[in-house]
């Protein structure tokens, strides 16, 4: 069954897609645990899940979907999208810029032009975020960014304190990057608060599905479609999947455009998150990772998915335009 053409009419068949590719990448082993943060190199290398959650709330999912892990960098994407509703467009605008940097996700570089980070889903860009963000709510920020976040994946979250402690005692390189961002007054005293409130965001703990309906909310315009509660504001999801498009996956973001072609945010936890515009939350989780710290297995699925269901932003079957309506919810 390598092309599986979609002919689904039915949930069943949805499930059998799903479970395909499951057994497919299932028993790809490439890649390897992160270890530069001690704790994330602690897990079940062989976990993997796939969830799929439309912007009505319907649920798919296969494998290890339960299973817990810390967001790890998908969490920029989601305070992205609350710094923009906070401060407005132009203020994150002006402390943080929407390019693609080329560079590895740590990388202490800037844009020689403005000396801002590139975009919020490098690090540099997050810990300015999380500058703006702590400098706007002060000692509430890191309460307000956890409840946001369980208010999209429809439960109480809670912060990892082994993976939160393991980064704050290695974090050495974040520091670094935080005090050039204060000494390009990008972002202002107190940096320990912002890099504080960094380390922390990274590290919330999630599930595969968690991310699949965090994916929905985003898709369903900021409401969480399963409790109803409106989560983000409209116009800042707009700016957040733009720059997720263009820069969600690190320095293989071309290429993720190029073969998924949708907006996506990975973190060196293993999960990735993906939305199609409108329609669908889906999520991943399998912790070996590709030298540019995206998890090998959860590209592989998206690919997959993306082919099998037409979901690519500008695929010429348009297949993906009509799924919600067509199969996946009735
Ligand atoms: N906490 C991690 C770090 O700062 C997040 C990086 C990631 O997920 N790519 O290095």
């Amino acid at each position: 069954m390598d092309n599986l053409e979609i002919t689904a009419q039915k949930s069943s068949d949805i499930h059998h897609v799903l479970q395909h590719i499951y057994d497919t990448v299932k028993d790809n082993h490439k890649g390897t645990l992160p270890d530069y943060i001690p704790e994330l190199a602690k897990v079940d290398p062989d976990k993997y899940g796939l969830a799929i959650v439309t912007n009505k709330g319907s649920i798919y999912s296969v494998g290890d979907v339960e299973t817990t892990f810390t967001i790890q960098s998908v969490s920029k994407a989601l305070n992205y999208c609350i710094a923009l509703e906070l401060l407005g467009r132009d203020v994150v605008i002006g402390s943080v810029g929407v390019e693609p940097s080329g560079d590895r996700f740590n990388a202490i570089e800037f844009d020689p032009r403005t000396l801002l980070p590139y975009n919020p889903m490098v690090n540099a860009g997050a810990i300015t975020i999380a500058g703006l963000i702590y400098d706007h709510l002060g000692d509430e920020a890191y309460e307000f960014i956890l409840d946001r976040f369980s208010k999209a994946a429809g439960r109480p979250l809670q912060l990892n304190e082994d993976v939160y402690k393991s980064e704050l005692l290695t974090g050495h390189r974040n520091r670094a990057i935080g005090h050039l961002l204060l000494s390009t007054q990008a972002i202002k005293e107190p940096v320990d608060k912002a890099l504080d409130l960094y380390f922390r965001q990274c590290s919330i703990s999630v599930s595969t599905l968690d991310l699949a309906v965090m994916g929905a909310t985003f898709a369903n315009l900021g409401q969480n479609p399963i409790t109803g509660i409106q989560v983000f504001d409209m116009t800042s999801i707009r700016n957040t999947l733009s720059v997720m498009f263009t820069c969600g996956m690190y320095d293989s973001s071309g290429f993720w455009a190029h073969d998924v072609g949708l907006p996506a945010k990975s973190g060196v936890g293993g999960g990735i998150l993906g939305i199609v515009n409108r329609q669908l939350g889906i999520a991943t989780y399998s912790p070996l990772l590709d030298i540019n710290g995206n998890s090998v297995r959860g590209i592989e699925s998206f690919r997959m998915l993306s082919d099998e269901f037409g979901l690519h932003a500008f695929d010429s079957t348009n297949r993906g335009s009509g799924l919600v309506s067509h199969f996946f919810d009735h």
